[in-house]
Order: structure tokens, then C-alpha cells, then sequence
């Protein structure tokens, strides 16, 4: 057992203040996927700031759009009056992912910053991977890599960022606020994530490796993950493309994630057609 400490401030600015005090600590929202690579010892936080209490868990309308908090359930943003009717493809969106256990302790700003579903990420005795280890290597370059990417990868780095709720809110061309502790920033969603490159480590473009919104530190809470502009919700529709037929991820490679793919574009006709939307990866779990 790795010892890590733990606070669970009510503010963010004292949210901030905990995370400048020890570095490399993490926020914790639902734990899905944190504790899960903790266990794992993928992540080693030696302080865990608990964002549970900190008032960030409204849905709200803005300038004729919506405001969702980090804070608010996976459960609770798919179900709302509000997101059903104006942007229904980000309630199906969310509804397509996980189970409802899950849904109803993920939270929006938790979903965002999960990390890929890459068995060799999440599993540190194998040596290679970029991601975790940089300058080690791929291992699912030549290994199991069915729910790896067919556009956007690199030579070092085949991975998607599994979220089927980011697929929906590039689409809807949404904008995501964040504070750190030199300031706050609204970033198009669209220029939250990055690609893998040569970098595959850095996710975001939040850190000192990316455009540096946050001057040059990479500590930062999102406090509205989603701002949704007035009318962009209506004219998208969500496909998820699924395996069946007994083989739970791992194993048949890349053939099989490219047909994915490729059913997975017919039936996303609609989305394709408007932005050239698509990505999130995940083993089938249903
Ligand atoms: C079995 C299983 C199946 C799943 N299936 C799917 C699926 O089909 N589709 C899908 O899209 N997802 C799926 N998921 C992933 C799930 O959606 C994510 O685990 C969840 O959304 C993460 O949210 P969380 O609040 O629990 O994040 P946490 O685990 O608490 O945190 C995740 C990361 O975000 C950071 N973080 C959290 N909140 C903030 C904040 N406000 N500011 C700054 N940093 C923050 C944390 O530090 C951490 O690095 C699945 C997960 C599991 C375990
Ligand atoms: S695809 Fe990316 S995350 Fe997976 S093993 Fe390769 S470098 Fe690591």
C-alpha cells in the first residue's frame, strides 16, 4: 500500500491552495477511474484533494445556453429537462457509456480527464508505453489494439480517449471553463484534447507541454466543464458501434477495430455529416 494523504476542502480557491502545497496531488470526483489506476499503481497521487464538496453541481442557462458544473453526475446531466430537450445527443451520448452505478458517481469534469482504456496502460509489467513510461515504447503497436485508433494515432501512440461524452460535446462545439492559481480560462472544447504525437503523456492542452492557458502551471480545477452555446444541441444524433459475439476486448487486433469503425461511420451518418465527429473506444462490457 502506497500512502497518499487526504483533504476535502469547500472551496476551490482552497482547493488550489492544497494542490500548489503538494505536488503532484489529484482531484477526486466520482473515483472511477482515478482509484482504478491507483490500484493498479499506474498513479501514485501522495495527495488526494476531494472536490466533492465544493460548489460546483449546477445546470444552469447562460446567455440562452447552458452551464454544467465539474461536479454534476454523468446520471444527473443525462436526465435533465433542460439537456434532454435542447441537446438530447449529449444525453445519449452518456446514457450509451458505462452502467448507471457507474453513471451515477462519474462526474462531468471526471469524464473528461479519464484516462484511455489501454490494456498496456493500465497494466505497468508491461515496460512499453509512451504514455505512462515515456520513451519506452508501444506495446499495442503489435499487440492487442482492437479498441485502438484508426485516425489521429501516432508511432508512438495508438491510443483514443474512451469518452463517449466528448464525442457529443465536440460536436456541440461547447467551451470549458477552468481556474488554476493564477487564473481562469475558458478553452474551446475542441482545443481541450490533444492528439497523441510525439508526446502521447500530455493529454490536455492545459499543461506547460501544451498551449499553456494556465501560464505555464499545470495545476488546474475544472470548475464548468461545459458551457453549451443557444441552438447547437437539435440536429445531432448518437450511434454507438459495438462488438458482440463473446470476445470481451482483448485479442482479435486491429482488423477488427478498423470494421468497427467502419459500421460505426454508416450509422453515424448524421454526426459525420455536420462535424466529422467521432472517436471514443471502449471493450464491451454489455
Ligand atoms: C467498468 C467501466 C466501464 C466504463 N464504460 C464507459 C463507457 O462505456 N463510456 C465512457 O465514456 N466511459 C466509461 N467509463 C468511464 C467513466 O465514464 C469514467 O470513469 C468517469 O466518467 C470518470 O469520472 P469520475 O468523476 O469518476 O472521475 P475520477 O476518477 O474522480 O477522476 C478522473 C480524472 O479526472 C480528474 N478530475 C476529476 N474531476 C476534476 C475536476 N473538476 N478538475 C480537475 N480534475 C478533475 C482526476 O484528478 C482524475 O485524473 C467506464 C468506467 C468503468 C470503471
Ligand atoms: S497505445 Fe499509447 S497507451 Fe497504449 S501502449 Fe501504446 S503508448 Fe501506451
Amino acid at each position: 500500500m502506497r500512502p497518499f494523504t487526504y483533504t476535502c476542502p469547500k472551496t476551490v480557491d482552497d482547493a488550489l491552495r492544497a494542490y500548489m502545497q503538494t505536488s503532484e496531488s489529484k482531484f477526486i470526483g466520482g473515483g472511477t477511474n482515478l482509484l482504478d489506476l491507483m490500484k493498479m499503481g499506474v498513479e501514485r497521487p501522495p495527495q488526494l484533494i476531494d472536490i466533492n464538496k465544493l460548489p460546483l453541481t449546477a445546470i444552469e442557462e447562460r446567455n440562452g445556453g447552458l452551464r454544467i458544473g465539474a461536479l454534476v453526475s454523468n446520471t444527473a446531466a443525462a436526465n435533465h429537462p433542460l439537456i434532454r430537450t435542447r441537446y438530447p445527443v449529449l444525453s445519449q451520448a452518456i446514457l450509451g457509456g458505462a452502467s448507471p452505478q457507474l453513471r451515477n458517481m462519474a462526474t462531468m469534469g471526471g469524464n473528461l480527464l479519464q484516462r484511455t482504456r489501454c490494456y498496456y496502460f493500465y497494466d505497468p509489467s508491461y515496460a512499453e508505453c509512451n504514455k505512462r513510461v515515456p520513451g519506452s515504447g508501444c506495446a499495442a503497436l503489435h499487440g492487442y489494439n482492437r479498441i485502438h485508433a484508426i485516425l489521429g494515432q501516432s508511432e508512438q501512440c495508438i491510443a483514443v480517449h474512451p469518452s463517449d461524452m466528448c464525442v457529443a460535446l465536440a460536436a456541440l462545439d461547447g467551451e470549458v471553463q477552468v481556474k488554476g492559481p493564477k487564473g481562469e480560462r475558458s478553452i474551446r472544447f475542441a482545443d481541450f484534447h490533444r492528439l497523441p504525437g510525439e508526446t502521447p503523456q500530455v493529454e490536455t492542452n492545459l499543461t506547460s507541454g501544451g498551449i499553456n492557458y494556465l501560464d505555464r502551471f499545470a495545476g488546474y480545477l475544472l470548475r464548468t466543464p461545459f458551457l453549451l452555446p443557444e441552438g447547437a444541441g437539435s440536429s445531432f444524433v448518437c450511434f454507438r458501434a459495438r462488438f458482440r459475439g463473446g470476445d470481451s476486448g482483448r485479442g482479435r487486433g486491429r482488423k477488427d477495430s478498423r470494421s468497427a469503425n467502419r459500421i460505426g461511420r454508416g450509422r453515424n451518418e448524421t454526426l459525420a455529416r455536420h462535424t466529422g465527429r467521432e472517436g471514443s473506444c471502449w471493450p464491451e462490457t454489455g
